[in-house]
């Protein structure tokens, strides 16, 4: 609706903003400072909330490992690092500092939703009496050797998940201009 003057020239500028150009795919093992990384793994320490409520855990692969972080700025980026656990497959996106993984975006690739559990008798679960002497029911006796797997609910899903417009690095490529 706007009516201007004439155009008199354009210029298309080239810019490698919004293109994760900074991003380099690597193996943990490689992971040098100051450099800013996709890196495939498993998350091998649960999440934990450290002073000035950054999310941290630990990422392994092939016998390396590295810790992850969600800074506070992260904001409801937190919420989701939160829920992860031990055996969960992701891949992180974002900048080493202090052989720290600096999250700007996971992908998570695969939920472990088992656990070993001592099995249920009686409407109770069964307690251990000692290190590799099994589980007894407490009201009827019963023994069992055995644990049970057992399937987690989960609160998050599989997916692509990155940080808030606020918290994110003009280089980072936001999910949306992925295909
Ligand atoms: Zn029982």
């Amino acid at each position: 609706m706007i009516k201007s003057e004439p155009i008199e020239r354009h210029v298309v500028y080239r810019t490698n903003q919004n293109t994760d150009m900074h991003l380099i795919p690597a193996k943990i093992h490689e992971v040098q400072e100051d450099r800013s990384y996709i890196l495939d793994g498993i998350v091998s320490k649960a999440p934990k909330t450290i002073t000035g409520g950054h999310i941290i855990f630990e990422l392994s692969e092939n016998g390396a490992a590295i810790e992850c972080v969600a800074f506070e700025p992260t904001k409801g980026f937190r919420g989701i690092i939160r829920e992860l656990r031990e055996g969960d497959e992701v891949t992180v996106f974002g900048s080493v500092k202090d052989k720290t993984v600096n999250l700007e975006k996971i992908r998570i690739n695969s939920l472990n939703v088992q656990e070993l559990r001592n099995p249920i008798c009686c409407g109770k679960r069964m307690k251990s009496m000692g290190k590799g002497q099994g589980k007894r029911c407490e009201k009827c006796g019963a023994v069992s050797k055995e644990q049970v797997n057992e399937i987690v609910p989960r609160r998050i899903s599989q997916g692509f998940y990155e940080v808030p417009p606020c918290a994110r690095r003009h280089l980072a490529k936001p999910i949306i201009r992925y295909s």
